[in-house]
């Protein structure tokens, strides 16, 4: 089992950065850690704490205390930039010299996510990486004094997106599986994101995949039925699997039927991170 800390910056009294347009670095931290939670607490393998879930105040000191009372294997501590109105892109800050691998792989998904100027993976003297005694790393995923870089840190998908980039960074260094191998072999867990709604489960099976078909299908407002074991769409029956009480279609069948216009698996087939689906 691995410890993980997700640690939400600035809290309550202290709002952090102030936005172009008044917006609060400290809503976009706890919007993310929420979001990173939600994706890796289903992993067996991983148990997660947060310096904080709420809108409250936390001192720097007991952010890093709290990690090192876990034992926790890593910390990652989620920001986002102020400065100059022009001011721009994304940025990974580390202090330990143990920090740097872990900063490493982070930055690598962070870039991943935001398309901005890449301010490096760098070293820079924070307190809660300087305090705590597991490898550590502080994300800026652009900035929010940026009217543009704003808009985009507080839009739906684009933190969804960045919150599986990061819950998949901290499995690529804790060296688990990220979500939760599902039988038979071959077949993995897989998001698929859709819009500006949460991310859903998916399968990943010999390069294809499949959607779990109630939730998406009802979110898609598409008529649908059950019978058999087997999905209908329309009036059309669907190949489908069953697994853990959940029905699943592929991702290539909605796009056929017409329930939506696009399935591309990202970045490819071989190495899909996610699944992106596009709606009519
Ligand atoms: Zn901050």
């Amino acid at each position: 089992m691995k410890t993980v800390i997700i640690d939400g910056g600035h809290g309550k009294k202290d709002p952090g950065g102030n936005g172009a347009t008044g917006k609060l670095e400290k809503d976009f931290n706890l919007s993310m850690v929420l979001k990173i939670n939600e994706l890796l607490k289903k992993n067996p393998e991983i148990k997660v704490i947060l310096t904080r879930s709420t809108d409250v105040f936390v001192e720097l000191v007991d952010r890093a205390k709290i990690a090192n009372k876990a034992k926790a294997d890593v910390f990652l501590s989620i920001h986002a930039n102020a400065g100059e109105a022009s001011a721009k892109g994304s940025e990974t800050l580390y202090t330990k010299d143990m920090d740097k691998p872990f900063a490493t792989i982070i930055h690598k998904y962070l870039m991943s996510v935001t398309g901005l100027t890449d301010r490096k993976c760098r070293y820079q003297n924070l307190s809660v990486c300087r305090n705590t005694t597991m490898p550590a790393a502080l994300i800026e995923p652009g900035f929010l004094t940026n009217p543009a870089e704003e808009e985009l840190l507080f839009n739906e998908e684009f933190q969804n997106r960045l919150a599986v980039a990061m819950a998949q960074g901290i499995c690529e260094y804790l060296g688990v599986q990220y979500g939760v191998r599902v039988t038979p072999p071959g077949t993995y867990p897989v998001p698929i994101l859709i819009g500006d709604m949460s991310p859903f489960d998916g399968l990943l099976i010999e390069g294809k995949s499949w959607v779990p078909a109630k939730l998406i299908l009802n979110a898609l407002g598409a008529r649908w039925s059950y019978a058999l074991r087997s999905v209908y769409v329309g009036d059309t029956k669907v190949d489908t699997k069953n697994y853990d009480g959940t029905s699943y279609i592929k991702g290539t069948d909605l796009r056929d039927l017409g329930v939506v216009r696009n399935v591309f698996l990202d970045p490819d087939a071989v190495n899909t991170k996610r699944v992106l689906i596009y709606t009519l």
